[in-house]
């Protein structure tokens, strides 16, 4: 059986009085949410922190609230919640979808938003009990020097694997972030950085306290498709989250396209404005979409199933996203 690490459990009622403690305590804090994946990572001994300030029981971090143009949804919102949101249900069902596909039910009811946002990068190397790393010799992202995806240089790629981060890029939110030095206002399109080992520019202790979803002013449509081994539990190998806004005439006027769980950080797709703008989605341009998209991802041996499938799957699961795109189609995968 693995066992916890000992560490002292603050329940703080404030965000301030979070981020106080989280200063307070510096590197040997860290904030827990719903736990579903700092807990089991405590287990391998990835993290050891002495002491868990928890943010669920935040009143400031819960709810769901119009504010003029946009939907918040505080960070501490779980999953589940996320889901089954009326609001989101009508006004962002890709983001329904991909928090509906987050691991399985007990796990949603548990996790949240924020800590989803907030996940550590995964990888075959590292998401392991403490004995399997030691007899591996470790890897760069804990207490080794050596990377066993790469072989060389200095850099972990291990995978971004959350559900709603690229859905919420294509739907152009923005997180509030609050900290030692006050509150800032983050695109989530600027959050991520390609460093498996600290993914984002979060700053070690702040913490996720809601993220704002503008409403669309036009037809926009929005969609979200997971590739996992099982249709229950697993991380996603592969996934793609796609937006775009059509003219009265049924022409895309802005079209984005977001691929995750292949790298670090989840990858916005270049060049399909040049593709499809002023064009119908017909078969034929989300074929080009699709195609562009293959060339441009290349996964890496950081799961356990092939990377050639993988790549493989990139157009299948892109043209899945595109299609559902369309008028005639659901509204989200
Ligand atoms: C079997 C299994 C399957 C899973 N499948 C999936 C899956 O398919 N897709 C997926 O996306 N995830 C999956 N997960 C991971 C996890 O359940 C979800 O990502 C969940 O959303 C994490 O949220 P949490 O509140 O439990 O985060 P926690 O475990 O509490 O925290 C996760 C990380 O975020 C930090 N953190 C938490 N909240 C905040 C905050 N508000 N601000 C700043 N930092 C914060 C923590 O310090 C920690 O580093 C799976 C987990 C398990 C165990
Ligand atoms: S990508 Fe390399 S450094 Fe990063 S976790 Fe995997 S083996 Fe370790």
């Amino acid at each position: 059986m693995l066992r916890l690490p000992p560490f002292r459990y603050h329940r703080p009622r404030t965000i301030d009085e979070a981020v106080g403690l989280l200063d307070r305590w510096g590197s040997r804090a860290l904030p827990v949410s719903g736990g579903t994946d700092l807990i089991p990572n405590m287990k391998h001994r990835l993290f050891t922190p002495d002491h868990l300030v928890s943010l669920r029981q935040i009143p400031g971090m819960r709810g769901f609230r119009r504010d003029g143009s946009a939907l918040m949804i505080g960070g501490a919102e779980t999953l589940a919640s996320v889901a089954r949101h009326p609001e989101v249900l009508r006004r962002f069902p890709s983001l329904a979808a991909a928090a509906g596909q987050v691991a399985g039910p007990q796990l949603r009811n548990m996790g949240t938003l924020g800590g989803n946002i907030c996940l550590d990068t995964r990888c075959t190397y590292y998401n392991q009990t403490e004995f399997w790393r030691d007899a591996l010799g470790y890897c760069l992202k804990k207490d080794g020097d050596v990377c066993h995806v790469t072989r060389v240089g200095k850099k972990c790629v291990a995978a971004h694997s959350a559900d709603t981060p690229p859905v919420l890029m294509t739907l152009g939110a923005t997180i509030e972030l609050a900290g030692p030095e006050g509150r800032r206002e983050v695109g989530l399109n600027d959050f991520f950085l390609a460093d498996g080992i600290w993914n984002s520019r979060r700053k070690p202790g702040e913490i996720v306290t809601r993220v704002r979803i503008p409403f669309a002013s036009r037809d926009s449509r929005a969609a979200y498709t997971k590739l996992r081994q099982r249709r229950s539990i697993d991380f996603p190998l592969l996934s793609v989250a796609v937006s775009a806004d059509f003219q009265r005439s049924a022409r895309v006027c802005q079209i984005m396209g977001v691929v995750t769980a292949l790298g670090a950080r989840p990858r916005l797709l270049t060049g399909w404005a040049r593709i499809a703008l002023g064009r119908t989605l017909s078969t034929d341009v989300i074929e080009a979409l699709a195609e562009r998209a293959h060339r441009q991802c290349h996964p890496l041996e950081n799961a356990i199933v092939d990377a050639d499938w993988r790549r493989a799957m990139v157009p299948v699961q892109v043209r899945l996203a595109l299609e559902a795109l369309r008028p005639s189609a659901a509204r989200a995968s």
